[in-house]
Order: C-alpha cells, then structure tokens, then sequence
C-alpha cells in the first residue's frame, strides 16, 4: 500500500497520538473531484501538517472547512480504525471514565427524546457500540443503527436494528421512515458528508428531525490551539466544520434549522484539558485520553493506583476549565456543536 512513491501511508502506533504541526500556508489549487464538500471551492491553504504521513489539512479559502488532503484510499482508511477504537466488546473506556460518559449519555437522551413520539423510530448514523442508540432502545424507542463494520457494534442494545453497508447512500435505509435521525460526531468520518446528509434527509419523515453533531472548527478552542486542538483527531476526522459551514451543508439539504447548541458536557471540558496539556507537552498528545481509554496496550503497565490517579487529574481539569466552556458556548463558539433540524412538514 504505498501510493505516493517514497512516501509511506500513516502507521498509528498508538490511535490519539499522531502528531500535528503548523503547515506552511502556501495556497493550493485542488482538481475537482477533492474540491470543498461544503462550498465546492478548490483553492485551498495548507493549515496543518502530519508529520511522517503523506496527509495536509487544507482550509478552503472560501468558508474555512479543512479536509485532510489528499483524500484516502480505501486501504488507509480502513487502517485508521484498528479494532480498540470502538472498544472491546462495546467499552471505549476505562471502566471509571466509561460510567461517567454514560451518565452523561442520560442527558444526551432526553434531549434527543423531547420532541419524539412515544416507540418512535430513530435512525442513528454511525451507531458504534451504542452510546447513543442503546439507551434510546432501552426507552422503547424503535432504533436502527447504521455503521460500515459489523466489528464495531459489539454490545450494543439487543433490539437495535443494525444496517451495515459502505456508505449510508447505499444502505437499505427506508425512505420517510424516521421521525428522528442522529448523526453525532459522524459526519467528520464520512467521504462524502453532502450525501451522508442527503441520505438522512431522505430518511426523514416530513416534519422529522434531525440531530447533527461534530467539532467546531471554528470555536476559541480550535482558534487558540491550532494543531494542538484535541478534537482534529487526525487522520480519521478527513472534515473539519465552521459552524457556519454545517448550517450551509444543512441548509443545501432543505432542512430548517431549529436549535444551534455550542455546550457539551461530554465533549467540551475536555478538549480544553487535552488540548491545553498537547500545547505544553507536544510530544505526549493525548496522553491523557490514551490513559482514560480502556487500551490494551495500556493495560499492562498502568497500575490501578495510576489509574485513579488520571482520572482524579481529569476531573479536577474539568473542574477548572468548566467555565471557559461556559464562556465559549455563551459566544456561539463551544468546541463542539450540535444542530436540532427538521424536514419540511410539506416537502
Ligand atoms: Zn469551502
């Protein structure tokens, strides 16, 4: 597998420890096939580097979404997600850090549970292990999950309805189906997020919603960390959104957007600790997520002791930057986003 002549394809030896750097901000033109996905722009500027791969995140001049150029090949895609990056036997964590997420998710349903009728259906794109179908099934929602491999649904919730296929374009997903479809932290994933989204809208009954969320590529946290910013996940995150970059994307596809939320519990307290802590101690990036993960790898040399240690150290970070997060969601420029859309009740 190696396209470029010399140029090797990305080893992870570690999944959150790519190393990112500033790139050098020449202007570049790209062919039409790996034009913007959000504005079909082809000058792009090279933001960031990853050093000992053959991958750029370029920014489009025209509305500031990055994608990581040039695009993968299906080879390396599918190298960039080894079995522990859904977990084992459906657990992404460590066992302490994996209760908290689910606390967590508690919130999360009833949000997505506020406007949905009593056993609605739901589709949710790119389900995983579950985190966000499982507990909407044990609620007695009618859930479909949809992913691109069967290995990473592992323990999920039994009276999940699973679609596997390549792309949600071509799976047998029925059309005016769901009164609800979740697409969370997923459209950074995809190829093609255009007709990911398309493929949802299409899913949607008319009057359905519609929940998207990812990572704001252009909130303080992204601004002021660069390359450091937790939440690039390079190289499987090949989009990275402006907030006004995924309102286009939503809008191309017919929907009113109904709610724009910039706070996540989950997610934005700790992109500030991780990010601030791979700004100081570059060549440790995403140390702390590595510990909080339930790696094998890990495992062997991590004392329990050790264990509680980190975790003591990521609450008390989340502790203190609460309110930074606070702040950047009062400024519509959380770390994270996530949209509540509908399709027409007339289309
Ligand atoms: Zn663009």
């Amino acid at each position: 597998m190696n396209n470029s002549g010399n140029v090797s394809p990305p080893s992870i030896p570690s999944l959150y420890a790519q190393q990112v750097i500033s790139g050098d901000h020449a202007s570049h033109q790209h062919a039409d096939d790996e034009s913007c996905c959000v504005c079909k722009g082809q000058m792009f500027i090279e933001q960031m580097r990853l050093p000992d791969t053959r991958f750029r995140i370029h920014d489009c001049e025209s509305c500031g979404t990055g994608m990581l150029f040039p695009s993968p090949t299906p080879e390396e895609l599918a190298s960039f997600y080894i079995s522990q990056y859904y977990g084992e036997s459906g657990q992404k964590f460590g066992r302490l850090t994996e209760i908290l997420v689910r606390l967590i998710g508690n919130r999360q349903t009833l949000f997505l549970t506020r406007y949905l009728p009593a056993g609605g259906r739901v589709l949710d794109v790119g389900c995983g292990r579950g985190v966000v179908a499982s507990p909407l099934a044990a609620a007695g929602y009618n859930v479909t999950g949809f992913e691109i491999s069967a290995d990473a649904v592992q323990g999920i919730h039994d009276d999940v309805e699973i679609l596997i296929a390549e792309s949600l374009q071509e799976a047998p997903v029925p059309t005016a189906e769901y009164d609800l479809v979740v697409i969370w932290h997923v459209l950074e994933h995809v190829t093609d997020p255009g007709a990911t989204l398309q493929a949802a809208c299409r899913a949607l009954k008319p009057g359905g919603r519609l929940v998207v969320a990812v990572p704001n590529y252009s909130s303080w946290q992204a601004r002021l960390f660069g390359p450091a910013w937790f939440h690039l996940d390079p190289p499987r995150h090949l989009y990275h959104f402006p907030s006004a970059a995924l309102q286009t994307l939503l809008q191309n596809c017919g929907l009113d957007i109904l709610q724009e939320h910039h706070f996540s519990l989950r997610q934005n307290p700790f992109g500030w600790v991780q990010s601030l802590l791979n700004k100081l101690l570059p060549r440790q990036r995403n140390r702390l997520y590595s510990y909080l993960l339930n790696e094998p790898l890990q495992k062997g040399h991590l004392t329990s002791v050790a264990r509680i240690g980190w975790f003591t150290a990521y609450i008390t970070g989340m502790v203190i930057v609460l309110p930074l997060a606070i702040a950047a969601a009062v400024f519509h420029s959380g770390g994270t986003i996530h949209y509540l859309a509908a399709r027409p009740a007339n289309d």
